[in-house]
């Protein structure tokens, strides 16, 4: 009674032994094939760096221009949108001046 369960649990794990030694096989064969391609794939490699920093340059370029976008700043008075904290104290300043002034432009060297 006990014996069959131990005889069916050893085929099993021996199947899955031979199933890791077919895909091992296979990873090898792949490796081989990407060697044959090695020079074609350098070269795309050279062309892929050459691209990945362009990219690399248009995303800094897009986060600068991301910045500048958060710096945008609407006055609470008139709703006029400013691009700069500068900009909008001196707005401020000569517009609403008897308007109290937002605590984000009290330290803001005008
Ligand atoms: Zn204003």
């Amino acid at each position: 009674m006990v014996q069959k369960p131990s005889l069916t649990i050893p085929l099993a794990f021996k199947k899955k032994e031979t199933d890791k030694r077919a895909r091992r096989v296979k990873s090898r064969r792949s490796k081989l094939r990407a060697m044959a391609r090695g020079q074609q794939k350098i070269q795309s490699q050279q062309k892929n760096a050459k691209k990945a920093a362009e990219k690399k340059k248009g995303q800094a370029a897009d986060q600068k221009t991301a910045a500048k976008a958060a710096l945008v700043h609407t006055c609470p008075v008139c709703r006029t949108q400013m691009p700069d904290p500068k900009t909008f104290k001196q707005h401020f300043e000569s517009k609403h001046p008897k308007s109290p002034m937002p605590p984000e432009l009290v330290d803001v060297q005008a």
